[in-house]
C-alpha cells in the first residue's frame, strides 16, 4: 500500500466483525460501521472528531429532528449541544476556526 493510503479493500478483522445481534443474527455492514466509529469517537454521519456520538454540526442536526418529530416545546439551553454551538459562533467571529480548512456558513 502507499504511504498515504489509509484504507483497503481488505476485510477488517476487529472485534465488530461477524459480531450478532441480539437475536442472533448476523449485525449489518452499516450498523457494524456505526460501532466502529463510535468506538474511535468519530460522528457516526461524516466522521468528524464527535461530540458524544456524532459531531457538532450533526448532533444539532439530530436534535433539530427529533425535536420536529417528537413536537418539543421547550429547549434544554444548557446541553452541550446548545454551549458549543454558541461557543462556535463567538469563536469564528473572533479568529479563524482550529481546523481553518473551511470558512463556509
Ligand atoms: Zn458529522
Amino acid at each position: 500500500m502507499p504511504k498515504n493510503k489509509k484504507w483497503s479493500r481488505e476485510k477488517i478483522h476487529d472485534r465488530f466483525s461477524s459480531m450478532l445481534k441480539a437475536d442472533g443474527t448476523p449485525m449489518s455492514r452499516q450498523q457494524i460501521h456505526m460501532l466502529r466509529k463510535k468506538a474511535q469517537g468519530l460522528c457516526l454521519t461524516c466522521g468528524e472528531p464527535a461530540v458524544g456520538v456524532y459531531c457538532l454540526k450533526h448532533t444539532i442536526a439530530a436534535r433539530e429532528r427529533m425535536r420536529k418529530k417528537l413536537k418539543y416545546q421547550r429547549r434544554l439551553h444548557n446541553s452541550s449541544s446548545y454551549l458549543l454551538e454558541k461557543a462556535k459562533k463567538t469563536k469564528v467571529k473572533g479568529k479563524a476556526k482550529k481546523t481553518g480548512a473551511k470558512k463556509k456558513k
